[in-house]
């Protein structure tokens, strides 16, 4: 840039203003800035800006008096300026041009955009001030600056243009005009405003600037600006008016280009929750007018959340932009929907995070709607592989249909979510539709959340003990703590009903705490009445894991209760260990040099690596129930169980099966040279006292060829 044009930045929000003095600044400009209205008609005194950039909401002075005062100062008038306005805040901009703005720009701001929008009106302007000043630069002026200009003889009422002010308004350059113009070639509105502008022109004598639309004959519209100003008066009579014109046609549909990306959410691409809502308004009228149905599904990623915690935001992103793209595709091939040729029927947006929702409008009957559902399922499990690792994950899709399931927006998306909650709680990876007593189950939900508070200082919480048998010695070694709830109303309630929702309100925390607490404890008495356990299992979820003070608490733990540490065994699971691997690892260690032993939990599922494996300083594997649930009949997973002990053998670590059922299955886990197991053929889960007597049935059972095994228990 030859000259170094000097910009005025006007906005109270600093964030705003540092992000236009950077891309300003990157862009050669000079930069000033001025925090609000007052500050920026100080500004202008001590140096006249050759363009202001000005917000118009700002707390005292707002933009548009800024504006208007900078119109009635000579040194002033004649500055550039363009105006930031809110987005759905259009009416603004019709009162951003009579305060006498250049132009205006819509936050929030594509700083790419703003620069070519700045160089482009200093150009304009430039040309505006050759106009003025000088008729010999005037042709030049133009040419860089797009601009027609026209003379409007006000007495005999006759206007003439430039070619190029011709050419805007498509007619035949060097016809005589008049003022009918106004009435011929302007729609009746705009028309109307126009007037006003002039003749507010001629009683103020202010420049005035405005956009408006002209009808070309052929019928085609073009969207000009005009900046007018009087050139010569008698008195009070003016004589004539000057002024340009220029078709700022493609620069409205940019625009308009932006706003759409208002509406699109930028990871995935795909439309975002306000785009979702107008067009679900819009179907719903249609589908009121039809009488035909509409339906929304509602879909929430099942293990997103913990995608995100273990592997980092970076692969969270890579998986959903995945996953968008899958389900953009499926929506659109869908085959059932009879497409009108425009793309409208099916909609695919995301809600945010996991959130998708899927809009169809075109279907025969609720198998239509549950065949895409269907197909939403399977696409999604599918692995999506990045970076080289296979990330799984399943969805959860809740169905709602208008008119029978809502008759509202609201309404019905709410109600898409309560059957996808619904069909997350029956188990996952499934669609649901809903029914009117899913709000009654919602409610639950809620009031489990509470209970939850309560739960704690009612001392609802209790353990249940499952025994651990060494395939060796055919002995109970150890127990596994399970914390169980005695909800006042609802009787037992398992883990897997509250422990996540412990963990998403932090209640985890002081649940944990209780569990390890007592499990201890516990311990402690067994050992007083002279019961022989190697050892106590306890569960140890992520969330507490990540604690800082961790490994201090578990210290305090044993300390208070006299359990020596390598009594205490604390299961994890991969997910704990995989984010931020190197503060997991650490904490891994300081745990153990506690004394205290880990066990990997449910290995097998999830993101089961080996040279993961090989980093931790663990003791134990927990084959995950799933492998040991098709055994021995499946082969596959026979196979797989036999190399996973292999693998964890060659490591030095303690193989545990878990959920062995059947005499097959502990036959099969001994054969392969597992240590233990855990399950419902040894036993269930147990209270305290039944432990004792299990041990000594065992002790009696155990017998000096392991490779017999009988155990027959009830
Ligand atoms: P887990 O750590 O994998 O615990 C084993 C689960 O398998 C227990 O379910 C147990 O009752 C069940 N199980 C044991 N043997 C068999 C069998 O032979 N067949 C079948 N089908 N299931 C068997 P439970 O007690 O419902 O616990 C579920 C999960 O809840 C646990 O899975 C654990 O992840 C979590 N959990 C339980 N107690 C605690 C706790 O105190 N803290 C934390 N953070 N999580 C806990
Ligand atoms: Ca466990
Ligand atoms: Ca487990």
């Amino acid at each position: 840039m030859s000259t170094q044009y000097h910009i005025l930045v006007v906005d109270d929000d600093p964030m705003m203003r540092l992000l236009a003095a950077q891309a300003l600044d990157a862009s050669g400009f000079n930069v000033v800035e001025a925090v609000g209205g007052k500050e920026a008609l100080e500004c202008v005194k001590q140096k006249t800006p050759d363009l202001i950039l000005l917000d118009v909401t700002m707390p005292e002075i707002d933009g548009f008096f800024v504006c208007r005062e900078l119109r009635k100062t000579e040194t002033t008038k004649n500055i550039p300026v363009i105006m930031l306005t809110a987005l759905d805040d259009v009416k603004s901009i019709g009162s951003a041009y009579e305060a006498g703005a250049t132009d205006f720009i819509i936050k929030p701001i594509n700083w790419h955009i703003l620069i070519q929008r700045v160089n482009y009106v200093l150009r304009a302007s430039a040309a505006f001030s050759a106009l003025r000043t000088s008729q010999a630069r005037l042709e030049h002026a133009q040419r860089i600056a797009h601009l027609g200009h026209w003379e409007w003889d006000v007495a005999r009422d006759s206007i003439h243009g430039s070619d190029e002010a011709y050419r805007i308004f498509g007619i035949e350059p060097g016809t005589a005009l008049s003022s009918n113009i106004f009435k011929n070639a302007i729609p009746a509105d705009d028309a109307q405003r126009l007037r006003r502008g002039l003749r507010r022109l001629i009683r103020d004598r202010v420049t005035f600037l405005l956009e408006y639309r002209v009808i070309r004959p052929g019928g085609e519209i073009r969207i000009v600006q005009q900046q007018a100003e009087i050139s010569a008066a008698n008195g009070k009579c003016v004589e004539k008016i000057i002024g340009t014109i220029r078709d700022i046609t493609i620069e409205k549909q940019t625009e308009e280009h932006i706003r759409q990306l208002a509406f699109y959410d930028s990871l995935t691409g795909l439309p975002n929750r306000r785009m979702f809502q107008e067009r679900l308004t819009s179907a719903l009228a249609l589908a009121e007018h039809n009488k035909t149905q509409v339906a929304v599904l509602f879909l929430d990623l099942d293990r997103f959340k913990r995608i995100n915690d273990t592997l980092g935001h970076s692969i969270g992103d890579a998986y959903l932009a995945e996953i968008a793209a899958r389900l953009k595709a499926l929506v659109r091939r869908s085959d059932m929907v009879a497409s009108n040729g425009e793309g409208e029927e099916n909609l695919i947006a995301r809600l945010g995070g996991d959130e998708f929702t899927v809009l169809l409008t075109d279907f025969k009957n609720n198998l239509d709607v549950a065949k895409v559902a269907q197909r939403i399922l399977n696409t999604i499990k599918n692995p999506v592989l990045i970076d080289g690792r296979e990330v799984v994950s399943s969805v959860s899709v809740g169905i709602a249909l208008y008119p029978e399931d809502g008759q509202n927006v609201d309404s019905i998306i709410k109600n898409a979510d309560t059957a996808m909650f619904h069909a997350k709680s029956s188990g996952r990876g499934r669609y649901q539709y809903f029914s009117n007593e899913m709000n009654a189950s919602a409610m639950a939900k809620l009031a489990l959340e509470n209970d939850l508070r309560q739960a704690i200082t009612n001392h609802e919480f209790f353990l249940q003990y499952q025994p651990k048998l060494d395939l060796n010695t055919n002995r109970i070694v150890s127990v596994e703590a399970l914390v169980r709830w005695r909800h006042p109303q609802r009787g037992i309630i398992p883990p897997v009903e509250f422990i996540g929702l412990a963990e998403e309100t932090g209640m985890i925390m002081e649940l944990g705490a209780l569990v390890i607490e007592e499990a201890c404890l516990q311990f402690k008495r067994w050992q007083t009445a002279g019961i022989a356990l190697e050892s106590i299992a306890v569960n140890l979820s992520p969330v507490q894991f990540r604690r800082d003070d961790l490994v201090a608490h578990i210290a305090e733990i044993l300390a208070n209760t006299g359990v020596a540490p390598v009594c205490l065994e604390l299961e994890i699971t991969e997910g704990v260990v995989m984010h931020n691997e190197e503060k997991s690892i650490q904490t891994m260690k300081n745990l153990k040099s506690l004394g205290i032993s880990l066990s990997m939990d449910d290995f097998g599922v999830g993101y089961s690596s080996l040279s993961h494996l090989t980093r931790f300083p663990i003791d134990r594997l927990k084959i995950d129930q799933s492998f040991i649930a098709d055994l021995p009949q499946n082969l596959e997973k026979a196979a797989v169980v036999r190399a996973i002990v292999a693998m964890a053998h060659s490591l030095k670590l303690v193989t545990v099966a878990e959920g062995v059922e059947t005499a097959a299955q502990e036959q099969f886990m001994r054969a392969v040279g597992c240590n233990q197991f855990q399950g419902y053929f040894l036993s269930r889960p147990v209270a305290a006292n039944e432990i004792e007597s299990l041990i000594t049935k065992f002790y009696a059972l155990a017998s000096p060829a392991p490779s017999e095994p009988s155990l027959t228990i009830t």
